[in-house]
């Protein structure tokens, strides 16, 4: 499988928590096959999973899935306005650049602290 932004090839993630990831060699970028249930599920941990840096490729437009050549389509997420992934229109699963998933999660942490001191 190549890596949809770079084409460089993106390797199954090893990790201890059980979660289905490809990681690509070169700009880090991750392939969640299991969606946005997948990337739910690897919000805990993060900071052990996404380990590159954001190779600045978020603008990068019209690009494919890596399973089915299909268009992949771009989604914002719906707090954080900057985290914009790729999803692919046929399900595969979604793309996150290097960086957006410890973004993501440490934004669910402000937000857990703000409920437990109600700010
Ligand atoms: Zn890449
Ligand atoms: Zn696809």
């Amino acid at each position: 499988m190549n890596c949809p932004k770079c084409k460089s090839t993106m390797q199954p993630h090893e990790n201890n928590y059980g979660i289905k990831i490809s990681k690509c060699g070169a700009c880090k970028g991750m392939w969640f096959p299991d969606g946005s249930a997948g990337v739910k599920s690897a919000l805990p941990v993060a900071k052990d999973i996404d380990t590159g840096v954001n190779a600045g490729l978020d603008e990068m437009k019209n690009i494919n899935c890596p399973e089915c050549s299909g268009s992949m389509i771009d989604m914002v997420d719906s707090k954080q306005h900057h985290i914009r992934f790729e999803s692919c229109g046929k399900g595969c699963g979604v793309f996150l650049d290097a960086g957006e998933l410890v973004d993501l999660s440490e934004y669910t942490l402000i937000e857990r602290v703000k409920q437990v001191i109600g700010g």
